[in-house]
């Protein structure tokens, strides 16, 4: 696949071709997330990644980024977040795109921004947003948590001139992320509806524990959001809904949904920080030693290996929920470190009956996956769906 535009080189940039990469190359399927920076022109108040680097003006080296994908030339996705993707010029994308595209790479770029940039100035953007191996992805939610300033709330009629501004620009409507707190819990259900008017796809995620989020939501509130979701025939406008109807039975391992997700998925931060995950990321916990496995050629399982974030407790061993409950190791580590285990498993056991029963309704029909851009374009895939998008 060749570039729509010629590119121009950064001036002096490293000749990346002749990187010193010693790990013999594994072509397992990888995503990679890269926070480029810590940057963000929003000021959202359940935002996970405000502490993700020391060095508070620093962008993530793209030598760093070639070297992954020398030693995981299967690298499915580099998941682009931050801070805001596009608070770095657009010429530092075109340069891993041509780095990709000299080597022969499979790769896609999967982007989940606020557009605000984009809104503001669209003639920067759009010629790397209608780039073939481009995929964008936004983020909306109802309530006042999502700010462009500490008082100026991003409203829905905010929102949709954004979202009409990247039709008209670049052809389609992106999906959209909502993250669902204490704050805005009542309003959860309409950001589906709005996605459903709107044609487009929205993930409803749970906010995590990291970055100016104090405390995790609860994981039993959200499922029971998803059972109602699916009970008023809105499930093929979100996706953790359909995540959940196929998660008993194994099918469903997206993440925040894979206990293996150390296996394929890591993530690059601003001062070249790597990890598993990129919500243990925002926390700093569970790094991987970059050197000894992209230069030397190790392989880590950083969150399989951890014995505290096996499970909630030895009760779910017997328990059908076991899945959903102890499906995201970072979600196990934010409720045993808040004490809301037991509150969490309380509600669970009253809407277990009720997952089990959708589940099994939904083995017998064939759910829609839309493939289209965004995250539904990563949807039939295995390891690491939808990875890109929680806790943004
Ligand atoms: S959020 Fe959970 S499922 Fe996703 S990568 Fe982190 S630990 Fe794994
Ligand atoms: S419902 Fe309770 S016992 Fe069952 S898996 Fe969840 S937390 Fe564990």
């Amino acid at each position: 696949m060749k570039n729509i535009i010629p590119i121009v080189p950064v001036r002096n940039a490293p000749d990346y071709t002749r990187l010193p990469v010693f790990g013999k190359p594994d072509h397992r399927h990888m995503e990679l997330i890269i926070k480029p920076t810590e940057a963000c022109n929003f000021k959202c108040t359940f935002c996970s990644s405000t502490d993700i680097t020391d060095e508070k003006s620093k962008v993530l080296d793209l030598e760093s980024i070639y070297a992954f994908l020398q030693r995981f030339p299967g690298t499915q996705t580099i998941i682009v977040n931050g801070g805001d993707p596009l608070m770095v010029k657009p010429q530092y994308y075109w340069e891993i795109i041509k780095y990709i595209e000299d080597h022969d790479l499979q790769t896609s770029l999967s982007f989940t921004t606020n557009l605000w940039a984009f809104y503001k100035k669209p003639e920067m953007w759009e010629e790397l947003f209608r780039h073939p191996r481009m995929g964008v992805t936004t983020s909306f939610n109802y309530g006042t948590t999502r700010r462009i300033t500490e008082t100026e709330v991003f409203t829905e009629e905010i929102f949709r001139k954004v979202s009409d501004k990247f039709l008209e620009r670049i052809g389609y409507r992106p999906d959209f992320i909502s993250v669902i707190t204490d704050e805005n819990e009542d309003t959860a259900i309409d950001n589906v509806k709005l996605a459903q008017e709107m044609d487009v796809e929205c993930k409803l995620n749970y906010a995590m524990s990291s970055g100016v989020q104090s405390a995790p939501y609860q994981l039993s509130k959200i499922y029971r959001t998803y059972t109602e979701i699916y009970e008023q025939g809105l499930w093929p406008w979100e996706f953790n809904t359909k995540q959940m109807m196929q998660r008993l039975d194994g099918k469903a391992t997206s993440c925040p949904q894979h206990r293996a997700c150390d296996e394929g998925i890591r993530c690059l931060q601003p001062s070249g920080d790597y990890y598993s995950c990129g919500s243990f990321g925002d926390d700093r916990q569970y790094p991987i030693n970059f050197k000894q496995e992209v230069l030397e050629g190790k392989f880590f399982k950083p969150l399989q290996t951890a014995p505290e974030l096996t499970m909630l407790k030895e009760e779910c061993l017997t328990c059908p929920m076991f899945n959903i409950c102890n499906g995201c190791r970072k979600t196990v580590n934010d409720m045993k470190n808040h004490g809301v285990v037991e509150t969490h498993c309380k509600l669970m056991k009253t809407i277990a009956g009720k997952i089990i029963s959708i589940n099994d309704q939904a083995s017998t029909i064939t759910i829609d996956r839309m493939p289209k851009l965004g995250f539904r374009k990563y949807e039939s895939q295995s390891v690491t769906d939808g990875v890109a998008q929680q806790a943004r």
